[in-house]
């Protein structure tokens, strides 16, 4: 476990294809102060918009999590946010040339290849963890998520489809920074082949390709290669979740339980932990555990407010 925030050593660039637009999105993610957290920039909009990864900023959860204020919106931003949890990046600038996140391979491999090509670099500021103190849960049409308290960051995660290739599916680990980039950072996102033609009848999900996901057919997967994982979906499942629950502003301790939730359900518990301050506390990482007391001063806001200044 970290005890200091780290940033990136050196700014560094991507270039791919918006999962739902279609078009070529430039990315880059630069060194950002100790303290300031997750920060997207949106700058082909005049004048630029700076969004804080922050749950009070998340507009949309329909296909994929989308953040905003009044003048712009960021999609998909889950598979980088996770790639940052994983690289245990802590403070970063993204600069998005475009509406929404490159969707790269689908996963977050590519991510995570970029910010060991940035390098990391320790910050002189102790690092901060969401501590779960109370079990929190949410549910809605047969899907479920629950966190309790842990000393670490566990998640276990069961999903149903009626499908064959699918059916159930369960994966349940510790997280680390090491099992993130060993088994879950590969794993794509994924769609049903009827739904992906759908999907752009209706002008949606226009740069979708095998190049950016999964796509499963009637009785099999169609890309060349097969899956990368045999559970590569319920393995995608968990890297968007890590994703999500990183707009919490700082990496959680707890113990996670979800039953075919999504980007709606993530956020949805992301929301009801944040409003019952009872049931979380922010520790610092300074060696020991530094709990503050009862009735102490709770910092309700993880996030703080100088990246907006
Ligand atoms: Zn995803």
């Amino acid at each position: 476990m970290d005890h200091y925030q780290h940033t990136v050593k050196k700014p560094v660039r991507a270039v791919g294809i918006g999962l739902h637009s279609g078009k070529e999105i430039s990315l880059t993610i630069s060194p950002a102060p100790a303290d300031s957290g997750i920060c997207f920039v949106r700058s082909d909009i005049n004048p630029t918009r700076l969004i804080p990864a922050e749950a009070k900023h998340v507009v949309d959860t329909r296909f994929a999590t989308t953040i905003g204020t009044e003048n712009g919106t960021i999609a998909t931003i889950e598979h980088l946010m996770a790639a940052l949890f994983g690289a245990g990046i802590d403070n970063a600038l993204i600069d998005v040339h475009g509406p929404e996140v490159p969707a790269m391979d689908g996963s977050a491999a590519p991510f995570l290849r970029l910010l060991e090509n940035a390098g990391r670099q320790k910050q002189n500021s102790s690092r901060k963890y969401v501590k779960i103190l109370e079990p929190v849960s949410v549910s809605r049409d047969g899907k479920s998520l629950a966190i309790q308290p842990d000393n670490r960051f566990h998640v276990s995660f069961e999903i149903e489809f009626d499908h064959p290739l699918i059916a159930r599916q369960r994966f349940s680990s510790k997280v680390t920074p090491r099992m993130f980039s060993r088994r879950i950072g590969r794993a794509r996102t994924f769609g049903f082949l009827k739904e992906v033609e759908m999907l752009k009848k209706n002008g949606l999900a226009l740069g979708g390709s095998l190049d950016n996901a999964v796509v499963i057919g009637d009785t099999d997967v169609v890309n060349d290669g097969g899956l990368r994982f045999s559970d590569e979906f319920v393995r995608h499942k968990v890297l968007d979740l890590i994703g999500d629950l990183y707009l919490l502003g700082a990496p959680v301790l707890g113990r996670v339980k979800a039953f075919k939730s999504g980007h709606f359900l993530h956020h949805l518990l992301v929301q009801e932990l944040l409003s019952r301050p009872y049931a979380w506390e922010v520790v610092e990482s300074t060696g020991t555990w530094r709990v503050p007391a009862w009735g102490g001063s709770h910092e309700r806001r993880v996030m703080p407010a100088a990246v907006n200044a």
